[in-house]
């Protein structure tokens, strides 16, 4: 399909990226399960290396099966370029690296994916990048102050998690422009169905699509997106323009003027930390990409009647959702307004007024709701952070991201909504026996 003419989402969630006639007219993308593909003979190795032949030479730096996924996100997202890697924590680890390498800052927020709170935490600082953390999302003041003269990017989620705040991304994004330095935008809570970040002023976009854009919780995958307009030529990134090695001792940005930071990361951390998305997995994400606008319509309205049943229960003291409105949701109200007409997602969390005990019995007595540490899938996910996914933080640290001792975190799938419901109502009424 051309990508000139200008298609919807949901003709590009199922065609973008993919020509029938150039596969042997394979109505499905076909898995190009090999590791390595024929040079054919010495003259093509030369138009390959010289770059005025497009073609592969082994899976780990390309694979026709990733690229037509790499070209199908970079459609929806409106931007230049893409890479697909083999999870969500290699794409936020290796957008980091290629901002910071070398001793650089980073800017982040408390309330993330705990993968990537880790990585923040402990182990970039081991490799020498520093962390500024900032407490309050809502304070874009405090993002301004926390810049330095070593700050390389700021980091955030577009629904922070498990809190589910949500940010002043256009705001946050001037900060990081008055200072030259991008913003990196994880948007997995969000899919691209329901924001598109460089539509606010993002400059790099990462996904797990292992979550909502895989959408059936059968792979890992992970999804980086540049869109080109940050200037990488600007001093702050002379790791950028400095004689590279994998293109002839050439500036990587003369090179590829239209996608330097995705192929940096191909050139450099996929080529040698290896985290390489296999071409299996990379059609079943793009399997699952045909469906995600049907899936997250109807995952936000059950979504919201499922929290409109919790707000009103005697045995929940509180539900985190941009559409509730009370003084815990008040700041995120407005940019639910601003940012997500579409509604603002499938996940939310709730306190649940009880015991550990309680708590115990009622995830014990779900039926349908699978207990588990994932989200974005056709099924309804539940899990406690605090005993899970955020168990390793200090306390402290726990209640900032909010994984609160008594928060429970739902994904909300395409199961009949008035079942879900029941089976939440009988998990409560047990959870007192
Ligand atoms: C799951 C998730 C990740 C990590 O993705 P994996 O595919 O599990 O490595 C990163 N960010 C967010 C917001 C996530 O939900």
């Amino acid at each position: 399909m051309s990508e000139k003419q200008i298609y919807g989402f949901e003709t590009l969630q199922i065609r973008a990226g993919y020509c029938p006639e150039k596969h042997n007219y394979a109505s499905t993308v076909p898995i190009y399960q090999t590791a390595s593909f024929n040079i054919g003979d010495t003259d093509r190795l030369k138009r390959l290396k010289s770059r005025e032949e497009h073609g592969f030479l082994y899976t780990r730096s390309g694979n026709p099966t990733l690229d037509i996924l790499e070209k199908r996100i970079t459609a929806l997202e409106g931007g230049t370029g893409a890479l697909a890697v083999a999870s969500g924590m290699a794409a936020v680890a290796y957008s980091l690296l290629n901002v910071a390498e070398g001793g650089g800052e980073i800017i982040a927020v408390y309330s993330i994916y705990a993968g990537s709170y880790n990585l923040l935490k402990h182990t970039l600082p081991k490799l020498g990048i520093k962390v500024k953390w900032i407490d309050d999302s809502y304070d874009v003041e405090s993002f301004r102050r926390a810049v330095t003269n070593n700050t390389k990017g700021i980091f955030i989620e577009t629904i922070g998690n498990p809190l589910i705040n949500l940010l002043d991304i256009k705001a946050i994004a001037d900060v990081a422009h008055e200072n030259d330095v991008p913003l990196i935008v994880d948007n997995t809570f969000a899919t691209p169905y329901l924001l598109k970040p460089f539509d606010f002023g993002a400059d790099v976009v990462v996904y797990s699509s292992t979550k909502a854009i895989g959408g059936h919780g059968s792979t890992l995958g992970g999804l980086i997106v540049e869109n080109n307009n940050f200037n990488w030529n600007n001093g702050k990134f002379p790791h950028f323009t400095e004689p590279d090695y994998k293109v002839e001792n050439k500036n990587l940005i003369e090179v590829f003027p239209n996608i330097p930071f995705t192929t940096r990361i191909r050139l450099h951390y996929l080529s040698e930390f290896g985290a390489v998305l296999s071409p299996f997995d990379a059609f079943l994400i793009l399997e699952g990409f045909e469906s995600l606008s049907v899936r997250v319509e109807r995952e936000v309205k059950n979504t919201q009647i499922i929290v409109d049943y919790l707000v009103n229960h005697p045995q929940v003291s509180w539900v985190s959702y941009p559409t509730v409105h009370d003084k815990r949701n008040c700041n995120n109200n407005q940019l639910a307004e601003k940012y997500f007409p579409r509604g603002a997602g499938s996940v939310f969390s709730f306190g649940f007024k009880g015991e550990q005990e309680n708590i115990n019995k009622f995830l014990n007595s779900l039926k349908i709701f699978s207990f588990l540490v994932n989200v974005g899938d056709s099924k309804s996910l539940i899990t406690q952070p605090s005993q899970t996914t955020h168990s390793s933080l200090k306390e402290e640290d726990k209640a900032k991201s909010g994984a609160f001792e008594n928060a429970l975190r739902v994904s909300v799938g395409l199961e009949y909504v008035d079942d879900l419901i029941s089976d939440l109502d009988q998990a409560f009424k047990k959870s007192v026996e």
